[in-house]
């Protein structure tokens, strides 16, 4: 295997987040009644003429500023020709030779995973994006579920229209991990800026993948194959592992490969041939006669800028410096933008950033998924969490009692303070009633005292235990632990 490299290329479609069309007023709603939303525009009846919709332009540019894109002040609408039923017009309204952005660099953090799937060693990863352009999306063949689909094909025009952002890579990827972790950083991006909701189950966010191997050293590339129909990340993922075995082992065998698309098949668990190189559709484009260029500003660029949120990455950066977390604590906060915040209000209120990153991850973080919640949905804000921080921090319970008093808030809905009081939950730092415990907890441990005293330091954790125990979970950690080294040496 080692002396095979894999190259991949990936393509991406994204449903750009507008209430309508591209290039008509029509609704882009999901799950409407088949051809509610249309018009002559999208229907492409004669004389009807597109116009172009300027949030499409908006949240274009907002993705392609989040994926490091150059915007370019021109680009040109084409005509893609090809026939399918889907697709009214006989051509698809697409960009070709000036596309609305081109040249990225995008930085991703990517791993190879175990056999378990469990993530190795982080690396950051520069991917270059050739490119990405705005187009309209085709209507859906329907098949299934009406009748006499063995006689008929039915046609929803729905999603004609819908805008879409198509973004291609260059052939960087040397694993499909590196593909996986590409199209999850992108897919949290286009969320976070607003540009999409980059949901693959629901279609609003696909793509497709050039597979080929070579062997190492070599310049030119092996024959590719491109592969489409991934419905998840992970499916992607799959389906190049799949490709890439096959090739090596046709060419190892002495075989051949041929150029073609094919199809993964989720319940197979494998590719099969959908049409060969030979079938490849010559798509004829010319400039879109029915609309002008598109030209943006600078002026345009700077305000949708302005108009963004911190990305991921930066802010990912920021937490690790302002707030000393760990990558990978960073990284879980910065996979929602509802979390992140969550996260940086916690801390700033309850001063304590540690803290505030610990009682997330564990506790705060199992009761959202138990809930099947975000953080924005949480029945606990931020400012509630840091108050329960506080408390804890002041000595006025202990981090055990806390742990109880954060399942009744998520519970109940009440604040920390009024469940502190309501079950009477005090910490005792009264150094005469633990002083009490101690002596008991002493006298009822020879064995283990005549061992501290005889060197076995770690034997404390066991008294502090027995101390808190006897206390019902209410004597203050810290005032235990001074007072037993105490009477423990004398
Ligand atoms: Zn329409």
């Amino acid at each position: 295997m080692s002396t095979w490299e894999t190259v991949i290329g990936l393509e991406i479609h994204a449903q750009l987040n507008t209430e309508s069309k591209i290039f008509c007023g029509c609704a882009t709603r999901f799950g409407d009644e088949p051809n509610a939303n249309t018009c002559p525009v999208c229907l492409g009846l004669p004389g009807a003429l597109p116009v172009l919709n300027r949030r499409a332009v908006e949240l274009g540019a907002r993705a392609a500023i989040a994926l490091g894109l150059r915007i370019n002040p021109t680009s040109i609408f084409a005509r893609k020709n090809y026939f399918y039923p889907d697709l009214p017009k006989g051509y698809q309204i697409s960009q070709y030779d000036q596309p609305f952005s081109a040249d990225g660099e995008l930085e991703i953090m990517t791993a190879e995973r175990d056999e378990a799937g469990h993530p190795l060693e982080w690396r950051p990863r520069t991917i270059r994006i050739t490119r990405l352009h705005l187009e309209e999306d085709a209507g859906k063949n329907v098949h299934e579920g009406l009748p006499n689909v063995d006689r008929y094909s039915y046609i929803d025009l729905n999603r004609a229209g819908v805008p879409l952002a198509e973004i291609v890579t260059e052939p960087d990827f040397r694993s499909s991990w590196e593909a996986y972790d590409y199209v999850n950083h992108v897919r949290r991006s286009l969320q976070w800026v607003g540009a999409s909701e980059a949901d693959m189950e629901k279609g609003n966010l696909r793509c497709e993948a050039n597979v080929s191997v070579r062997r190492v050293g070599d310049q030119k590339f092996g024959t590719k194959v491109e592969l489409k129909n991934l419905n998840s990340v992970r499916f992607m993922q799959r389906a190049i592992e799949f490709e890439v075995a096959r090739h090596i082992r046709t060419l190892e065998s002495g075989g051949s490969l041929r150029q073609e698309t094919r199809l993964w098949d989720d319940k197979a668990l494998e590719t099969r041939v959908m049409r060969s190189k030979e079938e490849a559709h010559d798509y004829r484009y010319f400039p879109e006669p029915d609309l002008a260029p598109l030209i943006v500003s600078s002026d345009f660029i700077e305000t949708v800028r302005k108009e963004m949120p911190e990305l991921p990455e930066a802010r990912r950066k920021r937490f690790m410096e302002q707030y000393a977390l760990s990558f990978a604590d960073a990284s879980q906060f910065v996979s929602d933008r509802s979390l992140a915040d969550y996260y940086e209000s916690a801390a700033e209120s309850s001063g304590n950033a540690r803290a505030a990153a610990n009682w997330i991850r564990s506790e705060v973080l199992r009761e959202l998924e138990s809930r099947s919640m975000t953080a924005d949905q949480s029945p606990v804000t931020a400012v509630e969490l840091a108050s329960l921080i506080r408390l804890i921090e002041d000595g006025k319970i202990s981090g055990k009692q806390g742990k109880d008093v954060l399942v009744e808030m998520f519970k109940t809905g009440k604040s920390a303070q009024a469940i502190v009081e309501e079950q009477g939950l005090v910490q005792v730092s009264d150094t005469g009633e633990i002083d009490a415990l101690i002596d008991e907890v002493i006298s009822s441990n020879p064995d283990q005292v005549a061992g501290y005293r005889a060197g076995k330091e770690a034997l404390i954790g066991f008294f502090v235990g027995q101390v808190i125990k006897a206390s019902k979970g209410k004597a203050n950690p810290k005032v235990v632990n001074e007072r037993l080294r105490m009477k423990l040496q004398s």
